[in-house]
């Protein structure tokens, strides 16, 4: 059974995430949509947000969980028998910052990490984007999931 690892910090999902994990299910038998607990990192959402965000966007997708983690995200695929990370690539800074991360996590622990292409449709897209425009009262709709947009409108 081929397992994955979808980590990130999720702050909030974004119609990118959305585009590399649908575009992923083909290839793995589960995903494990994981948030990573960064006790030193500022979030806009609480991590109940952002799982909630999560699993709205897929509940009708029966091989994908939302889970929240801590610590090395080698560990945590040990921990869960996963075997693969999945990542997003969306640009030159992307691939030099994961180039990094996925081999030394090779050598760590011999999991590989899958990388997919942004579409060209999102692949501007970024959280820290989207919560520049809700941090300044605008609407950021258009670059995410219906639920989340909702949920921000309603607020
Ligand atoms: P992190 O803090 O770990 O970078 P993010 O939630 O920002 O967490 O991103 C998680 C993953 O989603 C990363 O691999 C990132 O490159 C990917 N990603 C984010 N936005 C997009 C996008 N628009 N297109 C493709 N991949 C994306």
């Amino acid at each position: 059974m081929k397992k994955a690892v979808f980590p990130g910090s999720f702050d909030p999902i974004t119609l990118g995430h959305v585009d590399i994990i649908s575009r992923s299910l083909p290839l793995f038998d589960e995903i494990v949509i994981a948030i990573g607990i960064n006790a030193k990192k500022n979030y806009m959402f609480s991590i109940d947000e952002r799982k909630k965000f999560i699993q709205n966007a897929f509940f009708a997708e029966q091989k994908i969980t939302v889970e929240t983690y801590t610590g090395l995200t080698v560990d945590y695929c040990k921990t869960i028998n996963a075997d693969f990370i999945l990542r997003g690539l969306r640009n030159p800074a992307d691939f030099e910052f994961e180039k990094a991360i996925a081999q030394t996590n090779r050598k760590l622990s011999g999991i590989e990490t899958v990388f997919l292409l942004t579409s060209a449709e999102t692949s501007f897209i970024s959280s820290s984007i989207v919560r520049d425009i809700v941090r300044n009262g605008g609407d950021a709709s258009i670059l995410l999931p219906k639920s989340v947009a909702d949920y921000l409108n309603k607020k």
